[in-house]
């Protein structure tokens, strides 16, 4: 009396997902820079003092580390031709 309608249990079963480690490209990884809004790759930088996710590294040298100097940000902005 064996019934085949097993495929329900189809799909169910939880595979053995191994991550191989070497598989993983961690620097291509794709980020949107929460500052500029461009796409960065890689870690990205603290952007301590700011409250946000990691900044491309472009901002961080120059918003984040002139933040960190106590320039005001705005003042940069208005200056860009300098
Ligand atoms: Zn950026």
């Amino acid at each position: 009396m064996e019934k085949k309608k097993s495929k329900k249990t189809k799909g169910l079963k939880s595979e053995n997902q191994v991550i191989n480690l070497n598989s993983v490209k961690f620097e291509e990884e794709v980020k949107i820079c929460p500052l500029c809004g461009k796409p960065y790759t890689g870690w990205g930088n603290n952007p301590s003092p700011l409250e946000m996710d990691m900044v491309c590294d472009e901002c961080n040298l120059n918003v984040i580390i002139p933040l960190r100097f106590g320039i005001d940000i705005t003042s940069i902005q208005k200056n860009e031709e300098i």
